[in-house]
């Protein structure tokens, strides 16, 4: 099929500098083993995976250190033959310590794995559900989020559609760009799965228009009986959000704190696609992953194969970073969270590491804040047509209850767009996630 260029967009957005240059350009290279691997038993959205193995317990590289805890739980896979030297806790992104696997790689773990029982995509979609699961996937553009459940489409929500997401809008990663030139017979397996399973019956892959050479590598390699399509979209920020995605490539509007199967859509990132085709015919789990590491504070940028549980001090060490480094990006600068410790591990849903010096922080750290001057900046970037100067103010006033009853703010995905265009600094984002969570314990607790 064509690739069609879609000049239609969602509304609102914004253009924060690309900084991709250095590593678009850069193939994936596998990455080495850390002398010690932590391995979070909860790196996905439900329940933590039960451990299957016990301290000083041998392993092989691919074998199951943990197992699903019902539904909403993935398996977790040694990413490295070694030895378990303790199974305990251990730092998160969150900030909070969590149960997870410390794992010894041998000095010989090769780069061989172990492989199950194929799942191939004439199965049913029971069994395919079943080792979407068991492989461990889940949504690897940063939600975590169970791929088997999202892709277990209930029957009283037929989907049309899904949209292979390889927008990559967070600026600096270039993941998602690699993995649709170095892997596309992977992504194309796995969009079979993913129309088998989903039932949807076409594909279209998303990609923004400054991935051009990856747009026409995959519309000039799609097998003919493959039903998708490349469309490729203008750049825009978040043009990746699933909600910005059915509404730029479908034209439907997902209703708030509604999913994109609402409207007959389900939404996955290439790189899991990818995932989905690579492992699954060879009764595989996810053990490691593709990991953009740059930003101004790191000597050798590039995309690398990394092993699950590899640390960032590890990481840092191997690729050097200048003296002045201050602060360190779990996946994009616009979304992901600040490290707060070099001792957390890459998990399932890093897809960068990004790391800024004084020179960037100190630009918007050192910044003073200001207060509103109604300027409507906010209003204008924010692409769930929020108000985000008016949130700000009740926020600042802790009427967390009235922003969520009376304004919305659960719509609010936490993109940071309207903290990116304030003139007064304000952080709209921050007031935003600490709002939610109140919110959030508030519902939990009556
Ligand atoms: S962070 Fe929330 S309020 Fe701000 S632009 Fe994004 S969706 Fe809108
Ligand atoms: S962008 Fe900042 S200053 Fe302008 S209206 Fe929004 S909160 Fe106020």
């Amino acid at each position: 099929m064509l690739s069609l260029f879609k000049s239609k967009t969602f509304g609102h957005g914004v253009h924060p500098p690309e900084s991709k240059e250095t590593t678009r350009k850069l193939p994936i290279r596998q990455f080495p083993f850390a002398p010690l691997l932590r391995i979070p038993l909860t790196q996905h959205l439900g329940k933590p995976a039960q451990p299957v193995v016990r301290e000083g317990q041998e392993v092989v590289r691919g074998q199951a250190l943990g197992q699903p805890d019902g539904y909403m739980s993935v398996a977790m896979h040694a990413p490295a033959s070694g030895v378990v030297k303790r199974i305990g806790l251990m730092p998160s992104i969150t900030g909070q310590m969590v149960e997870g696997v410390y794992l010894e790689p041998y000095p010989s773990s090769s780069q061989e794995v172990l492989e199950g029982d194929p799942v191939d995509v004439t199965a049913s979609k029971e069994e395919i559900v079943a080792a979407i699961q068991s492989a461990g996937i889940v949504g690897l553009g940063g939600a975590a989020f169970p791929t088997h459940v999202k892709l277990n489409v209930p029957d009283d929500k037929p989907v049309d559609t899904a949209i292979i997401n390889g927008v990559e809008c967070e600026p600096y990663l270039t993941t998602d760009h690699r993995v649709m030139l170095e892997q596309q017979a992977d992504v194309f397996m796995g969009i079979r799965y993913v129309l088998k399973v989903t039932g949807a019956e076409r594909a279209i892959i998303a990609i923004e228009a400054n991935k051009l050479d990856a747009a026409d590598a995959l519309r000039q390699n799609l097998p003919d009986d493959l039903e998708a399509e490349v469309l490729v979209l203008p750049v825009k920020y978040p043009q990746g959000a699933e909600k910005m995605l059915v509404a730029a490539l479908l034209d439907r509007q997902v209703p708030s704190r509604g999913l994109p199967l609402d409207v007959g859509a389900i939404c996955i990132n290439v790189a899991t696609t990818a995932e989905i085709g690579r492992l699954l015919p060879h009764g595989r789990g996810i053990q490691e992953r593709v990991v953009t590491i740059t930003g101004p504070g790191v000597e050798k940028k590039g995309n690398y194969r990394m092993p699950i549980g590899t640390p960032l001090r590890f990481i840092m060490d191997e690729v050097g970073v200048t003296d002045d480094l201050t602060r360190v990006f779990m996946g994009g600068p616009m979304m992901g969270p600040a490290a707060s410790s070099l001792d957390i591990p890459v998990v399932k849903g890093t897809s960068g590491v990004v790391a800024f010096t004084e020179r960037e922080t100190g630009k918007v750290l050192d910044r003073p804040t200001y207060p509103c001057i109604r300027c409507g900046r906010c209003v204008d970037a924010c692409p769930m047509f929020l108000n985000p100067s008016e949130l700000g103010v009740l926020a600042v006033n802790e009427s967390y209850q009235r922003m969520a009853d009376d304004h919305h703010l659960m719509d609010c995905f936490e993109c940071g767009s309207c903290s990116f265009v304030c003139p007064s600094n304000i952080p709209l984002v921050q007031y935003f996630r600490m709002a939610k969570t109140s919110v959030r314990k508030a519902a939990k607790a009556s």
